[in-house]
């Protein structure tokens, strides 16, 4: 058996939907996890389950203020990641973003905890290279409503490789892809909750534009597991590195298979595009699988499957 060492864990929008499944990973391997959330976007519901857990701890905090904690591990995930949300309170979301990094990155440094960003495939923007690998720099536009998150992430970035070269903070970086499973908010109005929410109700199926923009969807689980796979992973290897499914499909295929595989009677309807909607998006994984040997798992079906199977017990519930 291997020998495992436990560890004070921060995860930082823990409360949230990846940030909960991440609580949940590492509750169960023994860790002492503290679960920091303001409730923005994140709820007590997605974590109610772990508090009777002696090694688990819940701070309502919100992390443009500074906070003094001692751990061993930060995983950086405090930001809204729904682009309603995210635009709902942009000044806010950079704030989350920017502070939010140089908090965490300024604990980091004072006692020694290494750290992992959860940054993201917005940082490439409307990619003019397809599929995206880390080597490529992106086509952001700095002034427009994805902006606030786009750039945040962005100087998130610049901060955690300015920590690493002036301060020696041991980072790690991830880049993850739109990643979907059980526990996204059903208000939370991406592309998967909303389809699965309007397909569950009958209700029609809102796909923006002509719904040929292309995205590849990571199953939450495969997810995590390159998140913990990166934190464990060698000193020498900080990345950015992009975490995703590289399988590819178009919003109208997604609806497609989605009223399919619930057996609904919605129809689709088209709706406007948003502004600065990336076109197309799908992940260079080979640095992840030389580096981390992981590949995702779970392929679109399976990954719906389980994902309609929690929404139908919470839309029942409700
Ligand atoms: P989410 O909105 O469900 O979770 C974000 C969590 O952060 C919520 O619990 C929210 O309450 C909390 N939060 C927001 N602002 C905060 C603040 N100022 N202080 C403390 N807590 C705060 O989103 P998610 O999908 O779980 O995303 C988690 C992280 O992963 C985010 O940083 C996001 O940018 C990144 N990410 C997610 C995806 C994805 O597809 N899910 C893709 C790329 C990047
Ligand atoms: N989208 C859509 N209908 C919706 C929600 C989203 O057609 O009800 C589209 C959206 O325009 C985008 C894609 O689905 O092209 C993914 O959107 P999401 O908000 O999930 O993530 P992101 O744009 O950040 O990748």
């Amino acid at each position: 058996m291997a020998l495992h060492l436990n560890k004070r864990i921060l995860v930082t929008g823990g409360a949230g939907f990846l940030g909960s499944h991440l609580c949940d990973r590492l509750v169960e391997e023994g860790h002492d996890v503290l679960c920091l959330d303001n409730f923005y976007t994140g709820t007590k519901a997605n974590i109610a389950h772990l508090f009777a857990k002696p090694n688990f701890e819940l701070i309502r905090h919100d992390l443009a203020q500074p906070i003094f904690l001692e751990v061993d591990e930060i995983y950086n995930l405090a930001c809204p990641a729904s682009p309603i949300h995210y635009q709902y309170n942009p000044v806010k979301t950079v704030k989350t973003c920017i502070m939010g990094a140089i908090h965490m990155l300024g604990l980091a440094k004072r006692v020694k905890a290494k750290i992992l960003q959860a940054s993201t495939s917005e940082v490439y923007g409307d990619p003019a290279v397809h599929p995206q690998s880390e080597s490529y720099w992106g086509n952001v536009n700095p002034i427009g409503l994805r902006s606030c998150y786009d750039e945040g992430k962005r100087c998130a970035e610049t901060l955690f490789f300015d920590y690493h070269r002036q301060n020696r903070v041991n980072i790690r970086v991830v880049r993850i892809f739109n990643t979907y499973g059980p526990r996204m908010h059903p208000n939370d109005g991406r592309v998967v909750s909303n389809f699965i929410v309007q397909a569950l109700s009958h209700q029609d199926i809102t796909v923006f534009g002509d719904g040929s923009q292309t995205r590849s969807f990571c199953y939450v689980d495969d997810l995590i597991e390159g998140m913990v796979r990166m934190m464990q992973g060698p000193n020498d290897f900080v990345g950015p590195v992009n975490l995703g499914n590289p399988g590819e499909f178009t919003i109208l295929e997604l609806a497609e298979k989605i009223i399919h595989s619930t057996g609904s009677r919605s129809r689709i309807i088209f709706q406007a595009l948003p502004q600065d909607d990336p076109l197309q998006r799908k992940p260079d994984i080979s640095l992840a699988a030389e580096k981390l040997e992981w590949t995702p798992e779970v392929n679109l079906e399976e990954g719906l499957k389980r994902t309609i199977a929690y929404f139908k017990t919470i839309l029942t519930a409700s």
